[in-house]
């Protein structure tokens, strides 16, 4: 420790005096009244206008354990190092995490929310830092802090602002004044005293019990640029002054755990539970190795590639929620449960590390999602995508809701044998494009036979059921001397343009007599 500030100096070198004491904080923000369990989490993006899947992964496991704890969780924007536009980003994240079910506990009591709005609670801590000597005023230029980085780089020192390079740790009032008289603005630094010869003990909820060295550097707490908190510090008093029982966030804040529980418990402040969670990995398509999703390399690495191409949000959580929750499959397969939602995720099952994201998985979540949905929810699901991300084709397909809904009936009256086939909201309606006049690309490659064509037109009837209209095929045929096959096989070239289609009894039901004829004609 160093000799305290006093409250005049405090205020110059925070450029005002602080807001609150520490006293003051603690009953503006006091625990809150939740059962003993209950967990309070946070997801805390910076915005960028860019959500990546890691960031869904992490909100889902955020999300799922305060709800099913009976807690509450937080949205956080971390705003205090991006000059762009934050609003625009922030209703992305907020949208886009709605649409997976995720919805923020944000209470006003404990907001703002947006550390950009929160100066006044850092520069309180950190007055109250500077008054106990456990922080202090720093004057050094970027070009001194340079000349020590390359200093430490060639003595084969580590690099930092610690120990004996941490030239202003020791300064007295009188310098301080000369500098700030000087005009100059101090960035406002830890006063370390860890030892990296010591070690820290501390327990991860999914890495179990971890030493890491002691941290010793005078980190920023903060910045003289606009007075805004590093990370560090921010991480500090918002979940310490949110309340946050447990932080979830990437495997890359491992490192900093050491500095972060060395703040807690030098504010004497309760620890939160660490969750530090996986990356996400995919096997390369090139190299056929596991590897990290890349934001540059690979579009799925985007929230937003799965709302445009319409997969089913549900899917997705169901997906994320069996990596992150080893053994949900199984549950749910054997019918223990029906969502993830319904899961009891247990934090120490977590994976601790590469969980894999491949898209031949989704698929088959997808599938199987679509494969259990009821038609109008389906219809509504497709609708919707269409309407919010579709072009016109799409807006066009949609439109007409009676006609859709019939089109997309084929195969689900029968639940043992429902189709699989619809992926995405905007593949089933890619597959279901020859429905539409507009859309329909007649197969003119195809060897029709036109006698056989020909002679189903002369006694079609649309009200025939299903037996009687098979019969007159089979009568075609034996007519004909082809096989039953051959002649559904031209009608459904001639009505879908395609040699693979679902129920051909139901297309034609679907499609009606006037479509029918039509398309048998011109086929002819
Ligand atoms: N803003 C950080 C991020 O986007 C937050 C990390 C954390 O959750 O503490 O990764």
């Amino acid at each position: 420790m160093r000799p305290g500030l006093s409250e005049d100096l405090i205020a110059r070198v925070l450029g005002a005096a602080p807001k609150y004491t520490l006293a003051e904080l603690e009953e503006k923000f006091p625990p809150r009244e939740l059962p003993e369990d209950a967990m309070v989490t946070r997801f805390a993006p910076s915005p960028t206008g860019y959500m990546h899947l890691g960031g869904l992964y992490s909100s889902l496991i955020d999300y799922k354990l305060a709800q099913q704890s009976g807690g509450i969780f937080l949205l956080r924007i971390e705003d205090t190092d991006t000059k762009r536009e934050v609003k625009e980003a922030v209703d992305l994240i907020i949208s886009s995490l709605n649409k997976f079910g995720i919805k923020n506990n944000n209470d006003e009591k404990y907001g703002p929310y947006y550390q950009s709005q929160r100066k006044d609670i850092y520069h309180s801590v950190a007055a109250e830092l500077l008054r106990r000597g456990r922080a202090y005023p720093c004057f050094l230029t970027q070009e001194e802090m340079d000349e020590i980085r390359e200093n430490q780089k060639s003595a084969g020192f580590a690099t930092g602002i610690y120990g004996e390079f941490a030239r202003d740790r020791d300064i007295s009032a009188e310098d301080i004044i000369k500098h700030l008289d000087n005009g100059e603005t101090p960035t406002i630094r830890l006063y370390s005293t860890g030892d990296p010869t010591k070690r820290i003990i501390f327990k991860d909820t999914v890495r179990g019990s971890i030493s890491v060295p002691e941290n010793n550097e005078d980190i920023v707490l903060i910045k003289s640029t606009d007075r805004l908190p590093t990370y560090h510090f921010a991480h500090l008093c918002d979940d310490h002054f949110m309340r946050v029982t447990h932080v979830v966030r990437g495997e890359e804040y491992f490192g900093t755990v050491a500095l972060h529980i060395q703040m807690f418990r030098m504010m004497e402040w309760q620890l939160p539970k660490y969750i530090h969670t996986a990356t996400l990995d995919k096997i390369d398509e090139e190299t056929g190795t596991q590897r990290k999703l890349s934001k540059r390399k690979d579009p799925e690495n985007n929230v937003a590639f799965f709302l445009q191409d319409g997969w089913p949000t549900d899917a997705l959580v169901e997906y994320l929620g069996n990596i992150l929750a080893p053994g949900y499959e199984e549950a749910k397969l054997k019918g223990a449960v029906k969502t993830f939602w319904d899961y009891e995720l247990r934090p120490k099952k977590i994976p601790m590390s590469g969980g894999l994201f491949d898209m031949k998985k989704l698929e088959w979540w997808a599938k199987e999602y679509i494969g259990a949905m009821s038609v109008p929810d389906l219809v509504k699901s497709v609708t919707d995508w269409a309407n919010e991300y579709g072009d016109e084709k799409q807006k066009m397909q949609v439109a007409d809701s009676d006609y859709l809904t019939a089109v997309l009936a084929i195969e689900r009256d029968n639940p043992k044998r429902v189709r699989k086939d619809f992926i995405t909201w905007k593949q089933t309606l890619e597959i279901e494009e020859f429905f539409w006049d507009e859309l329909f690309v007649p197969n003119t490659e195809y060897a029709y036979n036109k006698d056989v064509l020909n002679a189903f037109l002369s006694n079609f009837n649309i009200a025939d059921d299903k037996d009687t209209w098979w019969n007159k095929i089979v009568a075609i045929a034996e007519k004909f001397g082809v096989k039953n096959g051959d002649v559904a096989m031209n009608l459904r070239v001639a009505l879908s343009g395609r040699t693979n289609t679902p129920d051909l009894y139901s297309i034609m039901q679907v499609m009606g007599e006037t479509r029918v004829i039509n398309r048998v004609k011109n086929a002819i």
